[in-house]
């Protein structure tokens, strides 16, 4: 428990190297707040004292104790409140700030990393309300920094005015604070169980509210089934949050009652000195009203922070972790890699994923030459799309070399091989954003850029369509936006395809670029893509042969190695592997060029 007190700690640090000023500033009036209490009950004390003197001392002096009061409630309503405002305005900095942390961190992790499921995992957690968690975090622990003033303050309080009692209370307390330490670790166990479980109840109920996992949810129907999973992780996490609770409760109600009548029996202690006049009144009323506070707050106040600060570690761990994520290296060599020349070379190339036995590429060479036209093809799982993914760099654990322009990729920077391809995914996205936007992306304010974008869309047979739209090239896509429209699949993957190839790239990738069209479409969109790409170097990864014959060069992948490369009428003359796929899938050509 005791480390996760120190490990919250951090939240303070955090905050403090945001901004030092409103850290000690709020600290402060934080502190000056909780010293209120002692100054409140010392003032009614004194009240009391002069209220039995009244005939001696006068009104004046009963106006003055009156007026005191009344200048501490005050002093604490305004400290409270500036430290409300500040910490208001600290809120809204504190969570801007972690927002931006995370997402810059975000923007470099390796895609590797992104792949990985359990560090996926921990992205979603770390990403988990960080809107407000840092803050919350802050204030958990000043909460528990207040009461740690509170009681000692309250301590002192008895002990200036007996010292005898002061000094029991301490013996009583030394004897306790192993059991509150007791409590709070096994309060800190329970709370971190059902904190989990928790976690895991709203990761499933991410999948049966999310759109990501839309369309699977219709088709697949399973709602129920997550629906289910849900309810049996949050039952079980309110169970054990209840029981953590509940035994919770019960031991502090019991430490409550000890204590209360240790307190009781205190009080009647104190009564001789308060007979003989060695004690006033006000000090008798104050000692044993600050006695029974203290009960109050070492028990319920405790247990709660307890159980927030254990969350919050939690947390804590998790963002620790995420930042911990292995990033991009932001290497820059210089090199001028989409120059005229441009040729890729793969050397003995040879890979397998992360935590993976198998190869998933075997010793592939091949040299890729400017302007030329290669077609990639294999059987699914063959290793198309992974020779892809390290071609652009996602990976860089592999044994061989990739060289651009004889410079090792693994040197290049991310903005250099970006210079270098331009790729258009099978699995692209479609955003929530214009037309045009969707297009050009961060290159939307470019004016030669925009035209370019409609003579690719118009090339693509698209762009009369985009002009019907309500505000044409600058129509909303998808439903976020009240007037929004959305696309057919055609439409959105050549609108993905013309975001491929609008960038001065010196290598266009298309990974099965036509999947959600049919074959005579398909057909079509080879022929216009093959106009769009004429004088430039393309590679595309397909698994239907008939879309290969235009290309100068067919690379044949079989289990991760590079069975046959040539061009198709040549690979058709070796009647080897690209023949006999080719073969296998003729009646469809039939079908296609009908
Ligand atoms: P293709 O594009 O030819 O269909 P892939 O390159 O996608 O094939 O996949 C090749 C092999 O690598 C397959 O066996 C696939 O299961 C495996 N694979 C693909 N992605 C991953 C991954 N992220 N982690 C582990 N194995 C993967």
């Amino acid at each position: 428990m005791f480390k996760t007190v120190t490990g919250n700690i951090r939240y303070i640090k955090n905050a403090f190297h945001e901004s030092k000023g409103y850290t000690f500033l709020i600290v402060l009036l934080n502190t000056l707040v909780s010293c209120m209490l002692a100054l409140k009950v010392l003032a009614v004390g004194k009240l009391i004292d002069d209220a039995g003197a009244f005939q001696e001392l006068g009104i004046s002096r009963i106006t003055m104790d009156a007026c005191l009061i009344i200048v501490v409630y005050l002093l604490e309503y305004v400290f409270a409140s500036v430290q409300s405002y500040l910490n208001y305005k600290f809120t809204i900095r504190l969570n801007n700030r972690m927002e931006d942390r995370y997402y810059s961190k975000l923007s470099c992790v390796k895609y590797a990393v992104l792949e990985d499921n359990d560090k996926n995992n921990l992205i979603y957690q770390a990403k988990d309300g960080i809107g407000k968690k840092f803050a919350e975090g802050f204030s958990r622990v000043l909460d528990l920094a207040g009461l740690v003033v509170r009681i000692g303050s309250m301590f002192f309080v008895i002990l200036t005015k007996n010292v005898w009692t002061g000094l029991l209370l301490l013996v009583v307390f030394c004897c306790l604070l192993p059991l509150y330490r007791k409590i709070g670790e096994d309060n800190y166990e329970a709370y971190a169980e059902s904190n989990k479980e928790f976690r895991r109840a709203r990761s499933y109920r991410l999948v049966v509210s999310d759109r990501e996992y839309a369309n699977e949810r219709q088709v697949f129907g399973y709602f129920p089934f997550f629906n289910e999973k849900w309810k049996a992780r949050y039952h079980s996490a309110i169970e054990k949050e209840l029981k953590a609770s509940r035994q919770n409760h019960l031991k502090i109600l019991v430490i409550t009652a000890a204590v209360a009548a240790l307190t009781t029996l205190l009080s009647g202690v104190m009564l001789p000195a308060l007979l003989n006049g060695s004690i006033t009144l006000g000090v008798y009323v104050v000692l044993v009203t600050q006695l029974y506070n203290l009960v109050h707050y070492m028990s319920w106040n405790f247990s709660y922070i307890i159980d927030d600060l254990s969350e919050n570690q939690l947390y804590l761990n998790d963002f620790d972790a995420f930042m911990k994520l292995d990033e991009v290296s932001g290497a820059d060599s210089g090199a001028e890699a989409s120059g005229d020349h441009l040729e890729i070379r793969v050397e003995n190339l040879s890979f397998r994923y992360p935590g993976c036995e198998e190869y998933v590429l075997k010793n592939f060479s091949f040299v890729f030459r400017k302007g030329k036209h290669y077609a990639i093809v294999g059987k699914n799982g063959a290793g198309k799309t992974t020779l892809v993914k390290l071609l652009l760099g996602l990976y860089d654990d592999y044994e061989g070399k990739i060289l651009i322009n004889g410079t090792d990729l693994r040197r290049l920077s991310r903005e250099e091989i970006h210079n270098v391809f331009s790729t258009v995914f099978q699995d692209y996205a479609k955003y929530a954003l214009t037309v045009k936007e969707n297009v050009l992306l961060d290159q939307v304010d470019r004016p030669e850029k925009q035209q370019q974008a409609e003579d690719v869309l118009a090339r693509l047979g698209v762009l009369g369509e985009i002009r019907q739209l309500r505000d044409g090239m600058n129509t909303y896509l998808g439903k976020i936006d009240q007037n929004g429209v959305d696309l057919s699949g055609g439409q959105w993957q050549k609108i993905a395809i013309a975001r491929g190839a609008v960038p001065d790239a010196g290598v266009y990738i298309l990974d099965e670029p036509s999947s959600s069209l049919d074959p005579i479409s398909e057909r079509n969109l080879y022929e216009i893509y093959n106009r769009i790409f004429k004088d430039r170097t393309t590679i595309l990864i397909t698994h239907r042969l008939g879309n290969t014959r235009d290309q100068d060069e067919i690379l044949v992948l079989d289990a991760g190695s590079l069975v046959e490369h040539g061009h198709h009428t040549v690979l058709m003359e070796q009647k080897s592997v690209y023949y006999d796929m080719y073969i296998r899938q003729r009646s469809w050509y039939h079908e296609e060029t009908l």
